[in-house]
């Protein structure tokens, strides 16, 4: 008999949140859902209240509390309400959470990702960008509270499966010469770089296999999704950028693979569909229903592999190069993503110029060291400031 675990999920409105929820849902003798997070999306966070009911709800943007307060009153839910990112922050530390589920999307979620891990919880990583802009402090976090820290995004999950049980430390000294990172290739595989230039939102956020929030469906549009996740690698298996290599599989079959010293290829696979993750993460190291169908091979019929292409994506190569300069440049890397791929979805900047900026923002920058939490807020601040001032000329230019 397990005993039930209490969750919290931080970004409960988003893809990741539904998905999560899902499963919880299909589990109610192992799983019970103790507070719920969005940032202003009241109305879906009071329904998901009344379904679920959580002890504690909070809402990001503290504007939005006394509606959210309102709309819990009407629905006859009686919850604890927080607000603002203290709120946030609050959730992730709560005693009565076990399990605490980060997704967040973007570098708005580090504190209260970062104050899951210093907490000890048991934390389901799908914030990547939490990891991205503070690695060695996120990492340093976790090794000292003794969390366990478990990964939600699918290749990073599969690496996860595909490693010895219980592997800490260097890879070489685990006999592993290599980490196969792999990636559809987004809606944009097979387009010409001229073809990319009048590219609209929603043809970028049309992606063939995932379904996802609109920030990380552009990031997969860009290739910066992958050139994220080289980065979460990094430092989540203490892997060498030479260690990491990208590999295009248009399927979305395979999720990633682990080539040992003796050239065993170690592969994951399963439909492309984030319960999967998350189920094997809720129930780590047991293994449970997550509503999942079985893969039909012989549907499937062949899986197909080719080289990612640096010139018509730009984004690996600057990802590369930023987790090769260390220091405050993988957090300038992403905050210049964020602002470049916010003014690219609200119809400010055309689609080939998203990795323009970023390009720009990280030449003109320093990677000074991190190694306080102050530090990292300070490179990302720094760097939305200057990515801001690249958008504005680069709009006043085509206008
Ligand atoms: P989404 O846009 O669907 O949801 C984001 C959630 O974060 C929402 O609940 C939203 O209310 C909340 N949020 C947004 N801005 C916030 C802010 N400033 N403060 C507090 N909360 C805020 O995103 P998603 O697709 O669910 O992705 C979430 C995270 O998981 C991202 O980091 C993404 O890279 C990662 N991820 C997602 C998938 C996927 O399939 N969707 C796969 C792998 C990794
Ligand atoms: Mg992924």
């Amino acid at each position: 008999m397990t005993t039930i675990q209490n969750i919290a999920i931080l970004g409960a409105t988003g893809s990741i949140g539904a998905s999560t929820l899902d499963v919880i849902a299909r589990h109610p003798s192992r799983f019970r859902v103790a507070a719920l997070t969005a940032h202003r999306q009241v109305d879906e966070l009071a329904n998901l209240c009344r379904r679920h009911r959580p002890d504690t709800v909070c809402v990001a943007d503290a504007a939005h509390a006394p509606r959210l307060r309102e709309r819990l009153a009407e629905a006859g839910v009686g919850c604890r309400v927080l607000a603002g990112e203290a709120g946030l922050v609050e959730v992730a530390s709560l005693p009565e959470v076990d399990c605490v589920m980060a997704a967040i999307v973007g570098a708005a979620g580090l504190r209260a990702t970062l104050a899951a891990a210093r907490a000890g919880k048991k934390l389901l990583l799908a914030n990547k960008e939490a990891l991205v802009v503070a690695g060695p402090v996120f990492m340093e976090t976790v090794r000292a509270s003794g969390a366990m820290l478990l990964p939600i995004d699918s290749e990073h999950n599969a690496i996860f499966q595909c490693l010895p049980p219980f592997a800490s430390g260097e890879l070489v000294a685990k006999g592993i010469r290599r980490i196969l990172l792999t990636g559809s290739g987004g809606p944009f595989r097979s387009r010409s770089r001229a073809e990319l230039h009048r590219v609209t939102p929603d043809e970028a956020c049309a992606h063939p296999n995932w379904v996802m929030g609109r920030k990380i469906s552009v990031d997969s549009a860009t290739m910066m999704n992958k050139g994220l996740e080289i980065i979460e690698a990094r430092w989540l298996f203490g892997a060498s950028p030479e260690q990491i290599q990208v590999v295009v599989h248009p399927q979305s079959v395979v999720h990633s693979m682990v080539e040992y010293a003796d050239g065993s290829v170690i592969a994951q696979l399963g439909h492309p569909d984030m319960r999967t993750p998350i189920a094997q993460a809720l129930a780590y190291p047991e293994r449970i229903e997550a509503g999942v169908s079985s893969l039909d091979l012989f549907r499937i019929g062949h899986l197909s592999f080719e080289q990612p292409d640096f010139e018509r994506f730009p984004a690996l190569n600057l990802a590369y190069a930023a987790l090769r300069s260390g220091g405050a440049a993988p957090a300038t890397l992403n905050a210049a993503n964020e602002i470049a791929v916010a003014a690219f979805l609200e119809g400010r900047l055309p689609f080939l110029l998203i990795t323009a900026v970023i390009e720009e923002t990280l030449a003109g920058l320093p990677a000074s060291p991190l190694a306080t939490l102050e530090d990292v807020l300070a490179a990302d601040a720094r760097a939305r400031v200057r990515a801001n001032q690249i958008v504005t000329r680069l709009k006043a230019h085509a206008a």
